[in-house]
């Protein structure tokens, strides 16, 4: 996720939350994506650190455990950078420019000039984030799976470009995750630097924002993690609601409406069903209604507030907690670039 700041919402229904549960199930590594944050920003790019800080500090607010997983800042594994450096040489720019949201987000920035060679190249970076830590899946939400096809060619290229003969000895010494997909040809194992990750498609719920359109930092519609419960009271009262009920009188229909989306993700089966009932038979107000989405809100978001601005308290506690995320990252991040320049031969094994 980019450090854009508190985080919203969106970011966490959208990724969080499944992130949270993904943990305890598997090896996982989430980063906060500086250097992606000046791929848009580069001219204006603010206290990205401090940005960065607050992304971390949600992270582990919303329930990211540094015991179970491995959570640092990019920029703070310099082997990101060195790799993207390498895939730049081998991969074709039309590769990048197909990628369908170069066109869609050069539109959508219209105010920024995004003609930049990191703009272009930030898929390409992504894949070298991904493929340096030689993942089996990658978890995303489906506007993401062109960037992780993207990442599978990047890698098929490096790895037909550059293969590596091994002895059937030399592989039978290596653990079963670093032979990737060996192929056996008259004794002959070919070994593959990077192995094609598949996506995990997480489900990502589009969660709507207080203008009705999806929750985003650049629509100026959201509500954040940590907002205070007054705050978000106040907020949910200019939240638009179904359009066809005009007047307290007029009946509506939860499932046409923003807050009855956030209804269905926050509130109990009890107040579900006061919501469904009172909204379709003009038995309630939407005031009354938003309310209650408050009350649901701010229940499942206060030991997240809580732990946040504990965490707030101790800027120090956050900043170590990245830089020890950082060193195991490179524990894993530093081998697989150094058997990537021996693969080209910028090294020798
Ligand atoms: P923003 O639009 O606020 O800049 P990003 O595009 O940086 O947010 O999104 C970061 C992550 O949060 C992505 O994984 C994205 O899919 C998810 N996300 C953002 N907004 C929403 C939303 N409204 N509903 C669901 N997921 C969202």
């Amino acid at each position: 996720m980019r450090p854009t700041g508190r985080l919203h919402l969106g970011n966490y229904m959208g990724a969080l939350y499944n992130w949270v549960r993904l943990q305890d199930e598997y090896d996982c590594y989430f980063f906060i994506a500086d250097w992606h944050a000046l791929t848009t920003d580069y001219a204006r790019p603010g206290d990205v650190h401090g940005k960065s800080l607050s992304v971390a500090i949600d992270f582990l607010a919303a329930g990211l455990d540094p015991a179970k997983t491995v959570l640092f800042k990019q920029s703070d594994v310099p082997q990101h950078a060195a790799l993207y450096t390498l895939f730049q040489m081998f991969t074709p720019v039309p590769w990048l420019e197909r990628v369908p949201t170069y066109k869609d987000q050069q539109e959508q920035l219209r105010e920024k000039d995004l003609a930049t060679i990191g703009f272009l190249g930030y898929p390409l970076l992504q894949a070298a984030d991904i493929l340096l830590y030689k993942p089996k899946f990658v978890p995303v939400g489906q506007d993401q799976v062109a960037h992780v096809e993207l990442t599978r060619e990047v890698a098929r290229r490096f790895n037909q470009l550059y293969r590596s003969a091994v002895t059937p000895e030399v592989a039978a010494a290596k653990p079963d995750k670093e032979l990737m997909k060996a192929e056996i040809s008259e004794n002959v194992l070919e070994e593959v630097t990077f192995p094609e990750p598949d996506a995990l498609l997480t489900p990502s719920p589009k969660l709507p924002g207080l203008d009705g359109r999806k929750m985003s930092k650049s629509y100026g519609n959201t509500i954040a993690l940590t907002d205070a419960p007054d705050d978000i009271r106040k907020k949910l009262k200019t939240m638009v609601t179904d359009p066809a009920r005009v007047r307290r009188t007029d009946p509506g229909n939860p499932d046409v409406c923003p807050v009855g989306d956030l209804h269905k993700l926050f509130s109990s089966q009890e107040t579900m069903a006061k919501v469904y009932d009172g909204c379709r038979t003009a038995g309630i107000g939407c005031i009354e209604c938003k309310g209650w989405a408050a009350d649901g809100l701010n229940e499942h978001l206060e030991p997240i507030r809580s732990r946040a601005a504990e965490l707030e308290a101790q800027p120090g506690r956050v900043e170590e907690l990245l830089r020890d995320g950082a060193r195991r990252a490179a524990a894993v991040a530093e081998p697989a670039m150094h058997e990537a320049m021996v693969a080209v031969g910028l090294r020798r094994a």
